[in-house]
């Protein structure tokens, strides 16, 4: 086991201010693998002061030398990208090829999109008889989940560089080490002290701590709605900028005319994949009743074929939370066609991806965020049915159209109440916004759209 002891604040590492740690385990094999301080209400406000003091130098920095750095950042992600895919292996579960290319490509596609938008985006406009310009909003404090480590620090750092923001991080209590291989980047990238400060630590002290500093502009908020709710109250009372990326309850929506073999082999894969803990995931599958029992087959058969290639999920609590909603969806008279509630192996956090049959649009497995290796498969009758159980839950972040037709899925995705649709299967695009309508969040991360969170405007008149 290793242990950590230290914070990144104002350039260097710094040891912290008390004496507890957080221990850190592979949910793989259950074994403790390292511990890293627990960060206090002081830890927080000395990298909050040190942030603050950073904030003019880096504000008045040249896009064009920001662009610099972050183009530097990407290529020291890059140089150790086997280092940092071998750690979110060790402390998410991730199968180590996922972590090779998602965990660890997409970050990287992200850091070099914002290298590429701190040198070209118009920070200053002419609007008639005015100037206005965009500036940075400030200090922000950027709170992150587990279950996309690296790509979750990016997806507001980066960002937030570009824009000549400072920031303090806040990771996850259950993956502090990729974040602390993040700081080591950002440090050997030549970003400039106190411009990126880490801070380790539980949610309700050092995030909550992180949220309220009066010194601290916008708050950027990834995880739960519970969690995203009270950060909203937070910033709200003291007027601060907040982004929050909450969670979802997705639809893959098959029309009858779609190709159902690879909308089902899609859904299954896109589900499973990160063992189900996405919050965008397609963890409700709607097909047209004339296609249904069609549709099971193929999904039991797609999600029985993943045996070994699926990970843990992240702890003993979140194993224990999706165990007791699959329970809840037979209860509520779900038909099981894969997997189960039973633990697969003896050691380690895993879970059977699971497929549920007969699933109708009130059931909880149906309503509530599982964040596991569970679909569920409804039934609709005609078209507007089917609009009506996709948005019929409180979330909005994503969701899929299928259909024979590109013209015919657009239609339908369209009238969809959800931030994002993959149109027949379409990629991973790192420049497209990515945000919640409804309950999964506020504001819009990647891309340009994901540039302006970070920026305020300034007219002058003349
Ligand atoms: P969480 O909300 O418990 O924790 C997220 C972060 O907030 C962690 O760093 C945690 O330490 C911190 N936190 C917890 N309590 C806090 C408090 N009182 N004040 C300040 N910070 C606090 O969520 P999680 O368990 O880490 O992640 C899983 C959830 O996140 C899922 O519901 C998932 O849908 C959601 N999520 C959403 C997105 C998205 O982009 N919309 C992405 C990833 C995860």
């Amino acid at each position: 086991m290793k242990h950590h002891d230290g914070m990144y604040i104002d350039g260097a590492w710094r040891p912290a201010a008390g004496p507890d740690v957080i221990e850190v385990v592979n949910p793989a094999d259950e074994q403790v693998i390292a511990a890293v301080p627990a960060g206090t209400v002081e830890d927080v406000d000395a990298a909050v002061r040190a942030a603050r003091r950073a904030l003019p130098g880096w504000a008045a920095t040249p896009p064009a030398e920001r662009a610099a750095r972050l183009a530097a950042l990407r290529d020291v992600l890059v140089a150790r990208k086997d280092e940092i895919a071998g750690t979110v292996t060790a402390e998410l579960g991730s199968p180590l090829k996922f972590s090779e290319a998602v965990h660890v490509g997409a970050p990287i596609a992200v850091a070099g999109s914002y290298a590429e938008l701190a040198a070209t985006h118009a920070f200053e406009e002419k609007v008639g008889n005015s100037t206005v310009y965009q500036e940075p909003v400030g200090v922000v404090a950027a709170i992150t989940p587990w279950n996309y480590p690296l790509h979750q620090i990016v997806a507001k750092a980066a960002p937030a560089l570009a824009a000549g923001c400072t920031i303090v991080l806040k990771p996850a209590e259950d993956t502090p080490l990729t974040a602390r291989l993040f700081a080591e980047a950002v440090h050997e990238a030549g970003v400039p002290a106190g411009v990126f400060n880490l801070v380790t630590g539980a949610g309700p002290v050092a995030g909550q701590a992180l949220a309220e500093h009066p010194e601290v502009d916008m708050v950027s908020f990834t995880g739960s709605t519970a969690v995203g709710r009270r950060i909203g109250a937070v910033a709200g009372a003291a007027v601060k900028r907040v982004a929050l990326e909450l969670g979802g309850k997705s639809a893959n929506v098959i029309l009858p005319t779609a190709d159902l073999a690879k909308a089902v082999n899609v859904g299954v894969a896109n589900v499973m994949s990160n063992s189900g803990q996405t919050c965008s995931a397609w963890t409700r599958m709607l097909v047209h009743t004339s296609r249904y029992d069609e549709a099971v087959e193929l999904a039991a058969a797609a999600a029985g074929k993943y045996g070994d290639r699926i990970g843990p999920v992240v702890n003993a609590k979140q194993r224990e939370r999706v165990r007791g909603y699959i329970e809840k969806g037979v209860a509520e008279g779900a038909r099981l066609v894969a997997g189960g509630p039973e633990a697969p192996r003896e050691r380690g956090y895993y879970v059977s991806p699971t497929v549920f049959a007969d699933v109708t649009p009130e059931m909880t497995v149906a309503q509530e965020e599982i964040f596991g290796p569970v679909l569920t498969i409804l039934r609709y009758e005609d078209e507007e049915d089917a609009l009506r159980i996709a948005n019929g839950t409180v979330y909005g972040l994503a969701g899929a159209v299928w259909a024979g037709d590109e013209a015919e899925a657009v239609a339908f995705a369209r009238r969809m109440e959800t931030g994002q649709v993959d149109i027949n299967g379409g990629r991973f695009n790192p420049l497209a916004p990515f945000g919640g309508y409804k309950q999964s969040g506020v504001g819009r991360e990647l891309g340009a759209h994901g540039l302006s969170e970070y920026l305020q405007t300034k007219s002058l008149q003349f």
